[in-house]
């Protein structure tokens, strides 16, 4: 059975960035790896296209295929529209269609691209951690949510952190199935000693554990869990954490790495459906000049090939060729240094694949 990809440029950087992940796909494709891939636009491209940042016809590629790949949406020429038209709502809307309620953020460091943290080498060089973030619930959907007037007199914002069991359970398996292709070792990451959704968090945290015994559960209160993040990361194998906290958490660990450009992300339904997509945004600063770094999103496409597809091998292989690319000195601008081969977005794609 071959494996159906809706492939979604979206704007800025995005159709560049996204043509270097087809490439190398498609270098795996002719490896036997049996792929099908379709193109839609979305986001500014999609209002453009259709008037609608989520045209009809994208979600409905998006919901026949196995897995997405998306560029970035967003540019200066749809700031000025309505808010519903706007690129980003074509993103948070495909997100919603999908039930995508777990986001992946990996942080890696590269040897060569050490000097690019700004924590001290020894803290950072090896890192290596993924964050599962629960994406659909907690306090920033939890109702009831509002600004009044308090008895008081005087004006009072509220939000509500909820969490029901199945929307822990949930994200709980898929993080414990990444600790299993990983190092067995999972953080779950709450506020325990304070809140009751914490509370019941942890308990259930603990119940999915039983179906897991290959994998060592701990738990860290996120204040700890921040500090430590900068303190000593590579402590951390997989964190999983609630939408609130992991917002914050996943921010914070990507820029341990220092690079933008390199770190990939996905979004996985309950059956590892999934949308994978570069942490950074369209960049329209260096749209069409052939300068961006593909290289988070061909980390991304090696992201689908392990969690949606389960093709570990040739995941692997992307990730490889990556750091085989890495240390031969070729970088793009955004990652180059003194000594290292300077290329465009486009060779370095074409760099990936002959690393392969
Ligand atoms: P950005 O991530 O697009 O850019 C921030 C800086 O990083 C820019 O200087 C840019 O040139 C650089 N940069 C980003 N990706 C790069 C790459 N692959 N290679 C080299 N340099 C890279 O963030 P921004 O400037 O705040 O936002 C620009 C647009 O992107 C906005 O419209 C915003 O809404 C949108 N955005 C989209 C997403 C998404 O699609 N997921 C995420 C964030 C921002």
């Amino acid at each position: 059975m071959s494996m159906k990809i809706a492939v979604l440029p979206g704007d800025g950087i995005g159709p560049e960035i996204t043509a270097q992940a087809v490439k190398v796909l498609k270098a795996l494709a002719s490896d036997g790896l049996r792929l099908e891939m379709e193109e839609a636009p979305i986001g500014g491209a999609g209002f453009d296209a259709a008037g609608d940042p989520l045209p009809e016809a994208t979600l409905a590629l998006a919901r026949s295929a196995d897995a997405v790949l998306l560029g970035a949406v967003g540019g200066p020429s749809y700031d000025a529209l309505p808010r519903p038209m706007r690129p980003e709502q074509g993103l948070l809307r495909i997100r919603k269609e999908l039930n995508l309620f777990a986001n992946l953020r990996p942080a890696q460091m590269y040897p060569e691209l050490v000097g690019a943290s700004t924590l001290r080498e020894d803290v950072v060089s090896g890192l290596d951690l993924m964050i599962v973030r629960e994406l659909t619930g907690d306090i920033y959907f939890g109702k009831p949510r509002g600004i009044h007037v308090n008895e008081a007199g005087e004006r009072e914002g509220f939000n509500t952190m909820r969490y029901s069991e199945s929307e822990v359970r949930r994200v709980a398996h898929i993080a414990f199935r990444i600790a299993r292709k990983r190092q067995r070792k999972l953080c779950s990451v709450e506020k325990f000693n304070v809140l009751e959704t914490s509370e019941l968090w942890r308990e259930v945290m603990i119940e999915v554990a039983k179906e897991y015994p290959d994998v060592a559960l701990s738990h860290m209160y996120v204040d700890n869990a921040a500090m430590q993040l900068v303190r000593n990361p590579k402590q951390f194998d997989v964190i999983v954490t609630g939408n609130m906290f992991g917002d914050i958490l996943s921010d914070e660990a990507s820029m341990l790495t220092g690079s933008i450009g390199m770190l990939g992300s996905a979004s996985l339904d309950e059956n590892s459906k999934g949308m994978y997509e570069p942490i950074h945004g369209s960049a329209p600063d260096i749209a069409g000049k052939d300068i961006a770094n593909p290289l988070a999103t061909i980390l991304s496409a090696a992201m689908m090939l392990r969690y949606t597809f389960s093709e570990d091998a040739a995941a692997e292989r992307i990730e490889s060729a990556v750091r085989k690319v890495i240390a031969a000195g070729v970088r793009t601008a955004d990652i180059h240094t003194d000594g290292s081969l300077r290329v465009g977005c486009n060779a370095m794609g074409d760099a990936v694949v002959a690393a392969l």
